[in-house]
């Protein structure tokens, strides 16, 4: 089974509790107003691996130990069935380890659709951050680009590593966002407040640094 990835990173610490891994997912048909991540719209082909490739790489880049895998992109329940094939590959390594990862997984559908649609599905998960991203809507709560979209644990384990942050403020952990620079490029992760990205825009056109592609616009 084969799974469309937009980009892979260890650790992510500002997606969910503790040190996880990131994965980000290619394609998304909801197309929510303002999203950032546009560059994760388009399906590609061409960015898709194997889960047993994706799996091989969670397994080095976390043999040091982690907390969780977080899940978002693109729309991860666009690719229903390689979203299964991975989780399933996930539960099985999880099985194997002395120590419990949980897995957390965003969506911009609605949660009611997707207990409609992928009940299968959501018996993988331990967490799941549902609803579309509304540009208008301000950012109140940890790990949520709007206050619309609701954090709910779906396991014991999610109830016990998530239940203390369904109401916890945006900024409870002070850092807010990641950077690295790969592959020539430079990466954002997690939840950048209105406006950030034309801001450090801004910023960087008046030192002299010009923006070439981004991720917030096409
Ligand atoms: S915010 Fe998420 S669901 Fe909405 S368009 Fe962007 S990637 Fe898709």
């Amino acid at each position: 089974m084969k799974i469309a990835v937009n980009k892979a990173h260890f650790p992510v610490t500002v997606l969910g509790p503790g040190q996880r891994i990131g994965i980000w997912v290619q394609g998304c048909g909801i197309g929510c107003k303002g999203c950032v991540s546009q560059d994760t719209w388009a399906k590609d082909p061409g960015r898709e691996i194997t889960v047993a490739r994706l799996l091989t790489w969670c397994r080095e880049v976390a043999a040091g130990g982690f907390d969780g895998v977080t899940i978002s992109g693109g729309e991860p329940f666009d690719q229903p069935q390689a979203l299964r094939a991975l989780l399933k590959a996930l539960h099985q390594w999880r099985a194997a380890l002395d120590h419990k990862f949980d897995i957390l997984c965003y969506s911009g559908y609605p949660l009611t659709r997707l207990r409609g649609r992928h009940a299968g599905i959501l018996e993988l998960l331990d967490a799941i951050i549902a609803e579309p991203y509304v540009e208008n809507l301000p950012i109140t709560q940890l790990w949520r680009g709007s206050s619309n979209q609701s954090l709910v644990p779906l396991s014991d384990l999610g109830r016990e590593r998530f239940l203390p942050f369904i109401d916890a403020a945006a900024d409870s952990f002070g850092k807010r966002i990641q950077t690295l620079v790969e592959a020539g490029r430079v990466w954002y992760i997690g939840i950048p407040a209105r406006g950030d990205m034309a801001a450090l825009e801004k910023a960087c056109r008046e030192r002299g640094i010009k923006f070439g592609e981004v991720s917030w616009r096409q």
